[in-house]
């Protein structure tokens, strides 16, 4: 991921204000700051969700308001809140994730069910979503960001809102896709968070 100048106002609001940034294939980079510093925003551009104001943003060497879908096509996003439909199964989640993504008819299922293994969610697969614990409806919209197998994982904040055991759980599995190769850039407002789980840090206030 490399950035520069990027800005970005919300009306006369600068929530962006000119960041140089370069995260490297296969780093796990945390993003601190505090409430309103800026991170959303930052996720938000880098994915392609809003057009930067001013700057530019490479991912994976493609500019990703130049080519959107080949960039698009690289990264997961895990929103702070779920992006899942609670009236769906944990299954039909992620075969309708597949679907938006153009996986082959073929792998819709065989994919669902490999990420549901990895999730140790296979046992939940046909309970809905909206009846599943926080911590397991965090591990699934994690297992919808990866169907389609991208090289950069993008999670905002992703143990706030956790108990403490299953917010554990999930630096754990963080720890496993960085392991398997997947660039992460996590967003964070824990010291502790972001000191046991980067390779580096960068902080940002106000923008
Ligand atoms: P963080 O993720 O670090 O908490 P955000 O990126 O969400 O910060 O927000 C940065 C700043 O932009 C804040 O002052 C916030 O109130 C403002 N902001 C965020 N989203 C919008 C929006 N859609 N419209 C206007 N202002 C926004």
């Amino acid at each position: 991921i490399e950035t520069e100048g990027l800005t970005h106002y919300y009306s006369n609001l600068c929530a962006l204000d000119k960041l140089d940034l370069s995260v490297k294939k296969g780093e796990l980079f945390a993003y601190l700051g505090p409430n309103g510093a800026g991170k959303t925003t930052t996720i938000r551009t880098l994915t392609g969700l809003i057009r930067p104001s001013r700057g530019r943003a490479l991912i994976d060497g493609l500019d990703i308001t130049e080519r959107p879908m080949e960039a698009k096509a690289r990264v997961g996003v895990v929103p702070q809140r779920s992006n899942l439909y609670g009236e769906l199964t944990a299954q039909e989640n992620l075969v309708f994730v597949a679907q938006l993504y153009g996986l082959p008819r073929a792998q819709w299922r065989t994919r669902a069910d490999e990420l549901l293994a990895e999730f140790d969610l296979t046992d939940r697969a046909d309970a809905l979503f909206a009846t599943l614990s926080g911590g397991m409806k965090r591990r699934l919209t994690i297992a919808a960001a990866l169907v389609h197998r991208p090289s950069i994982l993008f999670l905002d904040e992703p143990t706030t809102g956790l108990d403490v055991q299953s917010a554990r759980a999930l630096r754990q599995t963080i720890l496993r896709l960085r392991e398997q190769g997947v660039t992460i850039f996590l967003t964070t407002h824990q010291i502790a968070e972001a000191e046991r789980l980067a390779d580096r840090v960068g902080i940002i206030v106000k923008g």
